[in-house]
């Protein structure tokens, strides 16, 4: 690496290699791995650096006080997605939930969708069993086939290839969708670091860009302030999102929050709370105390499936009383702190899926088999995601 590529204290594309590093797919051979990255490298990027600044720049709004932010869409996108019809269906859901929360929120409301590179999936276990069969785990399109079996669940580095071509097909045809001042943002978790790090490109000011979506987001379980996840995220210009759960305290997110963002630029980063409606009251007002102490200029949303899920047999289990529970509690507590509670993230289908249960969905886990579709998470289906919606809707208005 050239010295004039390094940058930003001395962080430059590659400099998560010297961290330690999670959640990364066991490739068999890293001369494949190479030779993939190094056409990434020469690849089209997802979406352009001008766009992502154009969403930094909103996002500074949402900082500021005023706006929502609404982001939402699959768990994981799937290489058999008819793209086309996904991206249709997806603008539609924005359209009708957008409908029923303009009117409420008193100011700009900037959607980002889960799209066009929410391909990689983190893990709890790095394997999976059935019937005394021991495999590894699905770890997202990206990465390897959701089939049980062994060569489908091989680590292929060629996924990442298809994996962009798809995401620059979707971009594409997401922005055709609407017109310039009004797009729809694209968002993944930037998860899989060799795929991230090629899509980094500079633009002629010097400064660095993830091309690979507008907004990029830092999972749970790739938090670590000395990790490679944070350093990655630490050197690029985009709007990048940190998803807090409810083992994070006080003192480490001020630490995160100061390794990603040393400037505290208004509309940098996005917190993502997902504690669970149990935990949401012990676990968020000392977050919210300890930025706010700091001076933090930060946004505040909340995700409320992912700390709600729990297992029922091979089934994950999302109940929508659990998660309005916390997006109720989430507004109450930010409201009562006096910060402003800037939107909602949620895993969402525009199809009508039976994976969460209550409301306009299925009313028990008998139900669930009817129209399972994800391949990973539990989403709302459109009807129950309007309804949350207009929910809070109500809550703000
Ligand atoms: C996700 O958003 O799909 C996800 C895995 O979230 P988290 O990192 O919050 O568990
Ligand atoms: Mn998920």
């Amino acid at each position: 690496m050239s010295a004039t590529l390094v940058s930003n204290d001395g962080w430059f594309p590659a400099s998560w290699r010297t961290r330690p590093v999670r959640q990364m797919p066991p490739y068999a051979d890293e001369f494949v791995v190479r030779s993939v990255e190094a056409r990434l490298s020469g690849a089209a990027p997802v979406v352009s650096s001008e766009d992502c600044g154009r969403l930094r720049d909103r996002m500074a709004g949402l900082a500021g006080g005023s706006g929502f932010l609404l982001q939402g869409g699959d768990c994981a996108e799937s290489f058999d997605d008819p793209v086309a019809e996904q991206v249709a269906g997806i603008t539609g859901l924005f359209d009708a939930m957008a409908e029923v929360l303009s009117p409420a929120i008193g100011g700009p409301l900037i959607e980002v969708a889960r799209i066009a590179g929410q391909f990689a999936k983190p893990r709890s276990a790095s394997t999976e069993e059935h019937d005394g069969v021991v495999l590894p785990a699905y770890r997202g399109d990206i990465v390897n086939g959701i089939t049980f079996d062994a060569t489908a669940r091989r680590a292929d580095p060629g996924r990442m290839i298809r994996a962009h071509m798809q995401s620059v097909g979707t971009a594409a045809s997401l922005a055709a969708m609407r017109d310039a001042a009004s797009p729809i943002y694209t968002s993944h978790e930037a998860l899989l670091l060799p795929y991230e790090e090629a899509l980094t490109r500079r633009d002629p000011s010097g400064r660095w860009w993830a091309t690979s979506g507008h907004m990029l987001w830092l999972g749970d379980r790739t938090r670590q302030v000395d990790g490679a996840h944070v350093e990655h995220l630490r050197g690029i210009e985009n709007v990048v999102g940190v998803k807090c759960g409810p083992d994070l305290g006080g003192d480490e997110l001020v630490r995160l929050v100061d390794r990603l963002d040393p400037r505290n630029r208004p509309g940098k980063l996005v917190m993502i709370g997902r504690f669970g409606a149990r935990q949401i009251a012990d676990a968020l007002p000392p977050l919210l105390r300890a930025l706010q102490r700091e001076g933090r200029s930060v946004v505040w949303t909340i995700d409320p499936m992912h700390g709600n899920t729990s297992i029922s047999g091979k089934r994950k289990v999302r109940r929508l009383p659990d998660i309005l529970a916390e997006i109720d509690a989430f507004f109450a507590i930010t409201r009562a702190e006096c910060i402003h509670g800037a939107g909602i993230h949620l895993e969402m289908s525009a199809l009508d899926v039976t994976e969460c249960i209550g409301g306009r969905g299925p009313a028990s886990i008998d139900e669930l088999e009817k129209n399972w579709l994800t391949a990973c998470d539990p989403r709302l289906n459109a009807r129950q995601a309007v309804d949350l919606a207009a929910h809070v809707a109500e809550l703000l208005a």
